[in-house]
Formats: C-alpha cells, structure tokens, sequence
C-alpha cells in the first residue's frame, strides 16, 4: 500500500485495514502470526510533513526463551510519526542529533506497509517470556519445568537455595 502524497485530501485520510506480512520479514523469525495485523490510522499532510498516526493491532505467538514453549501475545501499539520530504535532508550539510530520529519519504511517495512492518517489527519483545516468572527447563533432565514437572533434586545445584537453608537452620 503506497500512498501519493500529492493525491492526500487537505483533511487527509482516515484508514482502516489489514496486513499480512511473512515470517521472513519479521526480526523475530519464530513468530507466527495467529491474526492479521489490523490497523486504524490518519495521514494527513502538513505543508511538506506527513503526519501519520495510529494504531496496530495482532496475535502472535512467540517461542518462550527459557522454556522454548510456544505462547500467544495480543500486541497493541501506537504510533504517532513525522515523515519529511528526503530532499530537505540532502541539503543540510550534516544532521543535527535530533534529525537521526526522524523519518524521511521519497518521490512523494509513502509506502504503509513497510512502515506498518517497522512498527509492528519495534514491539517485540527483545527476550520473549511465556511469563516472567517462568521456570524455564529442568537443568539436569530437561524437562519444561512448569507443564511436565520433573522429580529432579536441584536444591544441590542452586546456591541461592542451599543459602536459603542455611538461614532458615539458623533460625531454628
Ligand atoms: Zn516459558
Ligand atoms: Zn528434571
């Protein structure tokens, strides 16, 4: 989906739709998609910036990086960002540190999608947890803690534990 800058309506565009994207595009390769990525958003034009501004939202699911179980997460995020015209850019002679920030479009030409992806791409979890609390895999067996249970003595292989009971021999 790419968008004529020139063709925007002066009270801009106000859109509603759903994107498919593939595994391949996505920083987190594992991640499947349970749901397209449904989005809602308005772009409107500003002398030369295009403001765009919205909403994305999916299901995905995620493999968990201590248990390697697969989990669902519901993702919803805003956006709400500048684009400039890409030749303002060429004519400074060096970027200001606040210019890095900033996005640029080309040829009058906004291309949703590839933004869409980047912003979606922005809302992964850098380690994705089934929970935070998850106990992950059994060291010695390897067995998913939480969903097999496993009989394993571990107490010898955590200090934090053996700490613990030594305090609480202590307190008796
Ligand atoms: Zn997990
Ligand atoms: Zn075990």
């Amino acid at each position: 989906m790419i968008i004529d800058i020139d063709r925007l309506p002066a009270e801009g565009l106000e859109i509603s739709r759903d994107f498919e994207f593939f595994n391949s595009e996505l920083v987190e390769e594992e991640a499947v998609f349970l749901q397209p990525v449904h989005t809602d958003f308005v772009i409107k034009r500003v002398g030369d910036e295009v403001l765009f501004k919205g909403n994305l939202t999916t299901k995905m699911s995620f493999i968990c990086c201590r248990c390697l179980s697969p989990f669902e997460l519901s993702i919803n995020s805003g956006f709400d960002l500048v684009y400039l015209p890409e030749e303002l850019d060429e004519e400074k002679e060096e970027l200001a540190p606040e210019d890095l920030q900033k996005n640029f479009y080309t040829n009058q030409k906004i291309n949703i999608r590839g933004i869409i992806l980047e912003q979606l791409n922005l809302t992964f979890p850098v380690r994705p947890l089934c929970s935070e609390d998850c106990p992950g895999l059994c060291p010695v067996c390897g067995k998913n803690i939480r969903d097999e249970g496993c009989s394993c003595d571990l107490s010898q292989n955590d200090p934090r534990l053996n700490k613990l009971k030594t305090l609480l021999k202590d307190n008796r």
